[in-house]
């Protein structure tokens, strides 16, 4: 079975600038598709010297405006630019363009004899840069018309269901003759599982040059190669994810592809986005998703899509671990053991018994929290800004709850054996701490508080720096984060996790 090929899109202003990112990315690329349209001027003129210059296939595209490209000047002078570029292509292969990319509108017959001349394959492409395209087997029929042509579809999803119809679609097809690509965040299943869409390649961008094809959002192919293992994922790979919305950062795939790779597993993980949660499960069902990881905002809407969850989903009302058994959907909750074996390292302790735990915040990850320290027998105080949710989370684990400022002062003295900071004020925050990024301003640590903040960007989060400068014991949330993924792991693999220095 032929395994796609990774082509580095090439988008700079001169053929130096590109060439010199052919030769940086050169050890993990196949293809360099030349995006003559981002060229200046003078440089168009010099095209057909790339494919020498490059020395390995390389594919001419010079994309107009409508199509999402840089080429303004009208079809006859890209009739002439392409005409340049191939007809006078030497007959030595190392001088000639392997592929040409014309739309399917394009159709000028000198310019396919030419290439069909030069054996210059045609990448023979729709872009629909605003929308979904349907029907998308019968449009890729359509768009071959001879055997030397390789259709291409790519397009702009709305929602992750688009994504799925485009898997479905790609089932009907016998060969992998063909590009098939959902543009955009959303689209970055149909990126890195281009083998189950049986393409024949997928298009990359150095970061360098990322800004220019931004909405596309092409991986880099370091990323793809080394976070994605991209050359050994194939038709049979087990898939496993993470869903969430934006889901703009996160370390989850790094931390279980260094993990499925470690232990010889063809398995990949992958980011399914999505703003809608019940768009994740046919998807999911769609490419054989065995199990995935859930954050922010789908935790708990998550639940009403679940065939069954365990004891501590059910008493936490959150779910961060979906896996797929016999055709069934499975909940559990990683984040309150991740958090309990985090916190117990750090302190040293081996429960909370006898301990008065402060906990602020009461959001999402607070339920999982508290959930813990009440497993761990802590007693326990809540306190938030908006009072009624500090209540209602207290009442569920027998704690006091109280309004998150000034006024609270002595009562968060007596719970300050151990402070838990779980509000995102501190994240992404910069020093030095002030009532801005640290929630609890207006306390001042006697130096024997242990303070865990389950923010971990930055490091030292405000409220660590000011702790710690009056002595006390401080961490942040990493090891939490790095413990619930290796449960999620062992769930999703039945196999423990090692720490493998992602
Ligand atoms: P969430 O459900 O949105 O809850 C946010 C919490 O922060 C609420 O208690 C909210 O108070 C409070 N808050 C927000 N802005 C505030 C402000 N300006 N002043 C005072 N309180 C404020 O979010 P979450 O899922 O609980 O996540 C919270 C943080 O924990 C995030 O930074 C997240 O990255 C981090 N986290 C870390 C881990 C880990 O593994 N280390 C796991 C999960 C989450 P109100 O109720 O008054 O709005």
């Amino acid at each position: 079975m032929d395994r796609p090929l990774i082509c580095l899109t090439l988008t700079g202003k001169t053929l130096l600038e590109n060439l010199t990112l052919v030769n940086k990315y050169r050890s993990v690329i196949d293809v360099a598709e030349l995006r003559a349209d981002f060229l200046d001027d003078d440089e168009r003129l010099l095209i057909r010297k790339f494919p020498l210059m490059a020395g390995l296939p390389c594919i001419l595209t010079l994309r107009r405006v409508v199509d999402g490209g840089q080429f303004r000047e009208g079809e006859a002078a890209r009739t002439v630019l392409f005409a340049r570029a191939l007809s006078f292509a030497g007959e030595e292969n190392a001088k000639t363009f392997d592929y040409v990319d014309f739309e399917e509108d394009f159709r000028v017959p000198s310019l396919q004899d030419v290439a069909l001349a030069f054996g210059t394959k045609i990448i023979r492409s729709v872009h629909c840069m605003d929308g979904p395209v349907s029907n998308i087997t019968e449009r890729l029929r359509s768009l071959r018309t001879t055997s030397y042509e390789i259709p291409k579809i790519a397009f702009m999803p709305h929602s992750l269901s688009d994504v799925t119809k485009l898997f479905a679609e790609a089932e009907q097809m016998n060969d992998n003759n063909h590009i098939l690509i959902a543009m955009g965040p959303l689209g970055a299943p149909s990126r890195i599982l281009s083998a189950k869409l049986k393409n024949y390649l997928t298009f990359t961008s150095a970061p360098e040059l990322a800004s220019n094809v931004g909405n596309l959002a092409h991986f880099d192919p370091i990323t793809l190669n080394e976070t994605y293992h991209f050359k050994t994922i194939d038709r049979d790979t087990d898939v496993f994810g993470i869903t969430g919305w934006p889901l703009n950062a996160t370390s989850s795939p790094v931390l279980h592809n260094t993990a499925y790779r470690a232990h010889n597993m063809n398995a990949v993980y992958v980011p399914l986005r999505s703003e809608k949660i019940g768009d994740v499960f046919p998807l999911a069902r769609q490419i054989g998703v065995k199990g995935f990881s859930v954050t922010i905002p789908h935790k708990e809407s998550v639940l009403g899509y679940l065939d069954s969850v365990d004891e501590h989903v059910a008493e936490i009302g959150a779910c961060n671990t979906v896996v797929e058994k016999d055709g069934s959907w499975y909940g559990y909750n990683t984040d309150w053991s991740g958090f309990k074996r985090s916190l117990l390292e750090f302190t040293g302790f081996k429960n909370l018994r006898g301990k008065r735990v402060a906990i602020i915040g009461a959001g999402g990850a607070a339920h999982a929290i508290a959930y813990a320290v009440k497993k761990l027998h802590g007693n326990a105080c809540v306190f938030n800004r908006t009072l009624g949710k500090a209540r209602a989370l207290a009442e569920k684990f027998g704690f006091k709850y109280a309004p998150l400022g000034p006024d609270s002062v002595h009562l968060l003295k007596r719970y300050s054996d151990v402070i838990i900071q779980t509000t995102s004020k501190g994240m992404n925050a910069s020093l030095p701490a002030d009532e801005s990024n640290d929630p609890i301003y207006f306390y001042e640590f006697s130096g024997k508080e242990k303070v865990f903040d389950i923010v971990y960007v930055p490091e030292t989060t405000p409220v660590m720096a000011r702790a710690s400068q009056a002595g006390c014991k401080v961490c942040n949330g990493y090891e939490m984060l790095k413990y619930q993924g290796w449960e999620q792991f062992a769930l999703f693999t039945g196999v423990e996790y090692n720490d493998y220095n992602e």
